[in-house]
């Protein structure tokens, strides 16, 4: 923990008083992290401390992050490790699945202030090859894991396969989709926020989260662990590389900066707060070095490159963004939703995003990242006057108009923007102006819907037909679980969207309820 940097981010970025700064820090001490000087080795476990499985991700051409974390009892609030201790944990890298051909291998120390997770950063390995993995520690060998490296920056690259998912409220459905998504055979997944629910324990659910709203390191942690816990997103996580970014929920709904969604909360206990649900989420993602958390901070938006095929633009439209305009909720796009003022992206995201967009010479560039961009009017009721999502791009509908324009005037190379939080499926068209249809269509939206969140819903046909009415920019809406599958070439990208037909019970059926297309070199959302 650096106190100068803290210091630094709260008086610049964020403006806040000397005083406020001060109470945040007094706050922040009682978090056990903090003071623990940890010299006792461990590794007699009696339980195995892989509970949590393994997992890889940020991979580039020569090497990604692969993940572990030791949990003898992860449900246990001190995951069944004592506060004082650390653990050498080896990890090995190998060519081929039972482990025999190891091509590196290493050491690192597992501590109490990182809640005992491991990231180990490969280098040095080849560009564009499948590897496996594992960990040992004391008598206990983790699960196999499989992953791999991107081709070369630059280099061809024929194709590529990966699913877009987000919203998994493990309260109100199973992860069933994951069982689908194992056999797609996906080189990457993204996960695009709401990996866990921060809500307390409801009754007459699927599942049952543990415990009340999470708020402690503790809860939190635990809360991740539960999540993790299941079998189906664990094979997933072993399955191939994530890239994740986060949303709302792996800290508090709807939060925007430094602000709650809650009246009258005091701001130190809240960045407090935000300074735990940031580092938990950096102990359980396989995050690279540059996303250890600084306090309150932690840099989450970066680049991810496939080969000249695609470059990803993971962003962060949480933590650096102006307060939801008109009080949140859906409200008309009047002046204060159209406020220049208003950013979903802070100015330092936005500059690199903007930098990094018009450097690449990448076929498709995709911004992987959490509200819906479509200008979209939700309004259903005919008699009543259009609505907009205040939490979503529509609050900040003049900064998403210049990005828009932006990518127009740069020519950006086949612009294709990957969404998640709204817990449906959409297909849009993005404009410069979405309310004027005689535009010209400059990028493509492909939203997609959660991965249990919401539970067993229908299609939502005739909600489906008025928004699609109402908004020339939608080709496509559909409520049901599921996730997306992309098919790329650098002729054509073509997403799947992939629904399951009951999420309350085991065994319920994944199919594929429509698939759209976009051509490379225009951005029309084509029937595939
Ligand atoms: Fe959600
Ligand atoms: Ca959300």
């Amino acid at each position: 923990m650096n106190f100068s940097n803290l210091d630094k981010f709260l008086q610049s970025e964020n403006g806040l008083s000397r005083r406020l700064f001060l109470a945040y820090t007094t706050a922040l001490s009682s978090i056990p992290w903090l003071g623990c000087a940890s010299t006792n080795f461990y590794e007699s476990f009696e339980e195995n401390p892989f509970s949590l499985g393994v997992a890889s991700g940020d991979p580039n051409h020569e090497g990604m992050v692969l993940w572990t974390k030791l949990a003898p009892k992860p449900l246990q609030l001190d995951y069944g490790m004592p506060p004082d201790v650390v653990s050498e944990v080896k990890w090995e890298v190998a060519t081929d699945e039972s482990m025999s051909s190891i091509v590196q291998s290493g050491f690192e120390t597992a501590n109490p202030h990182l809640g005992h997770s491991i990231h180990v950063e490969t280098t040095g390995l080849k560009p564009d090859h499948w590897y496996f993995y594992r960990f040992h520690c004391g008598d206990f060998i983790s699960p196999i894991g499989r992953t791999r490296t991107m081709p070369k920056e630059g280099a061809k690259a024929d194709k590529l396969r990966f699913a877009v998912t987000s919203c998994q409220n493990y309260e109100q459905g199973l992860y069933t989709a994951y069982e689908q998504m194992l056999t797609d055979d996906v080189d990457l997944v993204f996960h695009l926020g709401d990996y866990i629910y921060e809500y307390a324990a409801k009754e007459n659910r699927v599942r049952k989260h543990l415990g009340k709203e999470i708020e402690t390191l503790a809860e939190y942690r635990r809360r991740y662990a539960q999540y993790r816990s299941d079998p189906l997103l664990q094979k997933m996580h072993a399955a191939c590389p994530w890239i994740v970014t986060w949303d709302d929920h792996e800290f508090d709904n709807n939060w925007a900066n430094d602000v709650s969604e809650k009246a009258n909360v005091d701001k130190a206990s809240f960045m407090k707060r935000r300074a735990t649900a940031f580092q938990t989420y950096y102990e359980m993602m396989p995050l690279r070095k540059t996303s250890v958390p600084q306090g309150p901070n932690l840099q989450l938006y970066r680049q991810i490159n496939f080969g000249s095929l695609a470059s990803f633009y993971v962003l962060d439209t949480r933590q650096y963004r102006t307060n939801q305009p008109n009080g949140d909720g859906k409200k008309a796009l009047n002046s204060q939703a159209r406020n220049p003022q208003n950013t979903l992206l802070g100015k330092d995201q936005k500059a690199w995003m903007y930098k990094s967009l018009s450097d690449s010479s990448s076929t498709w560039n995709v911004l992987a990242q959490q509200v819906m961009m479509g200008t979209v009017n939700t309004q259903r009721n005919k008699n009543k006057s259009a609505v907009y999502s205040m939490d979503q791009w529509p609050g900040c509908v003049t900064e998403r108009n210049k990005i828009v324009e932006f990518m127009s005037n740069h020519k950006v190379s086949n612009p294709v923007v990957l969404t998640g939080d709204i817990h449906c499926n959409w297909a849009n068209e993005l404009r410069m102006d979405d309310l004027k249809p005689e535009g010209k269509i400059v990028a493509t939206e492909f939203v997609a819907t959660s991965l249990s969140s919401g539970g067993n819903k229908g299609q939502g046909q005739s909600t489906a037909s008025i928004y699609k009415a109402n908004n020339p920019c939608v080709k496509f809406y559909n409520e049901e679980r599921g996730y997306i599958l992309c098919e790329l070439t650098d002729k054509v990208w073509t997403s799947h969207y992939k629904v399951v037909d009951d999420v309350l019970k085991p065994g319920g059926k994944t199919s594929t309820r429509a698939s759209y297309k976009v051509l490379s070199g225009n951005p029309k959302v084509i029937k595939a």
